[in-house]
């Protein structure tokens, strides 16, 4: 069972939010505002603290893993009674009928807890600003685009990461580790590549998990579990490794061991005891903010995102206005207004007695007409032309090399 939190206003009862520009809690309907401190010591909710001792990497395989990522919950606004659904693995829910924030607490406490959040520190008008200039560069953007349609669809988002260090040493001589290596725990909401390519984030910057934090934004929980967090890393560790050392001391063996192809080798030296070589393994698990916008144009998605902490951005190109719009609203209308003329014309010169076989004529030109417009539309769509964004163009897409050492 879930329990929901809403953090109330001690002064007039409605939801309050964390306040990125303030760094407190502020009541957006009597502007009252109110220090971390105050909410933490004076607000008290139920929390199913963590054991002091306790270790992601020792408890890895105990901890919840998620066994059911799609399904849906269902609860109760504790503000207006309405019926919120939602993904399970939204830790946040946004009430569809009086649009308040509330926390599934039940996806923030005990063993899965979070250890640290990173506030927001960039307000989203920042996003909007940047996003807006950037869009301004281009002529023709499709409406969807404009600054003003897009306001609404930035959602302020809490992404869940794991934070992994481990040496892999199979030999004395040459090991590798990951020293605080990001793992994104939950790629439903932000793709992989758009999370590497907001790093890094300052880590020294972040605060001892509160939801007060997180109150007014969205967030969700992992649902890639710490044991597999882990095991997918060293696994990665293993195979780098094997190709900057082992695989050059195994093509020095004698040709009857050789026809093995790249994969199957890989195979084979993947199935080395693992476990036995990693070692000072540490794993935490963090919250990190992100600015999310994402905009679906004839059937394709684009995604314009920002760190939430730092301010850098991370653009999708942009398309440009489609040449089947242009057809749709302009072209198609001025044919049907040409057609009518046309018929009008005619009648008015014939008289009545042909205006039926001009109908019928118009029929099957109208006809016409709508089955060429719908050919050329297709063919004019499938022809798409994008934006280049100049100056993002070499984004960074961090990876697990970003974060590795060599002895
Ligand atoms: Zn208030
Ligand atoms: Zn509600």
């Amino acid at each position: 069972m879930s329990d929901l939190n809403e953090y109330k206003c001690p002064a007039c009862g409605a939801p309050i939010h964390y306040d990125i520009t303030k760094e407190s809690m502020t009541c957006h309907f009597c502007n009252s505002t109110f220090d971390l401190e105050y909410i933490k010591s004076h607000i008290i909710i139920p929390v199913d603290e963590k054991l002091s001792d306790f270790d992601w990497v020792e408890r890895s395989r105990y901890v919840w893993e998620p066994y059911e990522p799609d399904g849906l919950e269902e609860f109760t606004c504790p503000s207006c009674g309405g019926t919120i659904v939602t993904k399970a693995f939204y830790a946040t829910a946004k009430c569809p009928f009086c649009r308040n924030y509330v926390i599934i607490s039940s996806d923030l406490d005990g063993d899965i807890r979070p250890d640290k959040v990173i506030p927001f520190k960039v307000p989203s008008n920042v996003f909007l600003e940047k996003y807006t200039e950037y869009i301004s560069e281009f002529k023709n953007v499709p409406r969807e685009f404009r600054s003003k349609d897009v306001q609404k669809k930035i959602v302020g988002c809490f992404i869940p990461v794991w934070r992994y260090s481990c040496t892999y040493r199979p030999e004395e001589q040459f090991d590798i580790s990951v020293n605080h290596y990001p793992i994104l725990a939950n790629d439903a909401d932000i793709c992989e590549e758009v999370f590497y390519s907001l790093l890094p984030f300052e880590y020294s910057d972040s605060e001892d998990f509160s939801e007060s934090y997180i109150a007014g934004f969205s967030a969700s929980r992992y649902i890639i579990g710490a044991e597999n967090a882990m095991k997918s890393t060293d696994s990665v560790l293993q195979a780098i490794y094997n190709e900057e050392s082992g695989v050059k001391a195994i093509s020095n063996k004698t040709e009857a061991e050789k026809p093995l192809d790249t994969g199957r080798k890989m195979d084979r030296l993947l199935k080395v005891g693992l476990n036995k070589y990693i070692q000072n393994r540490k794993l935490s698990y963090y919250l990190v903010p992100v600015w999310l916008l994402d905009i679906t144009y004839n059937g394709e998605k684009f995604t314009y995102a920002m760190n939430g902490q730092t301010g850098k951005m991370r653009v999708d190109n942009v398309p440009k206005k489609s040449k089947a719009a242009v057809w749709t609203w302009l072209i198609y209308p001025l044919l049907q207004a040409l057609l009518i003329a046309c018929a009008y014309l005619a009648v008015k010169r014939m008289g009545m007695g042909v205006i039926i076989l001009i109908l019928v004529l118009a029929f099957f030109i109208s006809v016409f007409n709508y089955y060429f417009t719908k050919s050329m539309r297709k063919k004019l769509s499938e022809k798409r032309v994008y934006f280049k964004s100049g100056r993002f163009e070499e984004q960074k897409v961090w990876s697990i090399n970003d974060f590795m050492i060599r002895h």
